[in-house]
């Protein structure tokens, strides 16, 4: 057992340390290294400052088609696939590897808002392992994208090429949303003036 050996012990507790920083659940830690549960849950309140979420965890396919996250799931999936081909490395090294790109590339969009958690890319990976999801290549823009395994894809158009209406609609929703809280606090403010 590698956890048996100091050195390896300790590799397995930075391993779970670095995901348990990155978020994942207990779940995703207990399959990615040998330590034992007790382990993973006093390392897990050492480094979070709290005990780990006991939630359901987020196993469907459907999610990482939507919109936005298929847009995510995508830029991860292309990274961790190109690591598995050049940069030699698999398994947990490679998801830590690819999620911390992923974030960096994220980081860089202004505004960008980290929607694909540590606990769906580990997911995402065992799908793809499992055969349930692949990439197919968008016929406008020639990116890979991820969808389901075994459908028909000879004409796949992805959501950067061709976005959802309702992806327009949310932004104005928000502003709308945006005027109304303005409207409100101005609202309240005139209430107040009118009290005093
Ligand atoms: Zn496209």
């Amino acid at each position: 057992m590698v956890n048996k050996t100091v050195l390896g012990e300790a590799q397995q507790v930075k391993i779970a340390t670095e995901l348990i920083q990155m978020g994942a659940r207990l779940q995703v830690l207990q399959e990615e290294t040998m330590l034992s549960r007790e382990r993973l849950l006093k390392l897990y309140k050492e480094v979070k400052g709290e005990s780990p979420s006991k939630g359901m965890l987020p196993y469907s396919t459907d999610w990482f088609i939507s919109w936005q996250p298929n847009i995510h799931s995508s830029l991860f999936m292309g990274i961790h696939q190109f690591l598995l081909k050049n940069a030699g490395i698999d398994g947990v090294q490679a998801l830590i590897t690819a999620y911390r790109l992923y974030l960096d590339q994220v980081h860089d969009l202004e505004g960008g808002e980290v929607v694909l958690s540590i606990t769906r890319a580990w997911f995402l990976v065992r799908f793809f392992n499992a055969g349930m999801m692949q990439m197919v290549t968008c016929r406008e823009c020639d990116g890979h994208f991820v969808t389901h395994a075994n459908e028909l894809h000879a004409n796949y158009i992805c959501g950067i090429c061709h976005p959802p209406a309702r992806a327009g609609k949310t932004n104005a929703k928000v502003r709308i949303e945006q005027n109304e809280e303005a409207y409100m606090a101005h609202s309240e403010a005139a209430l107040a003036d009118r009290t005093d």
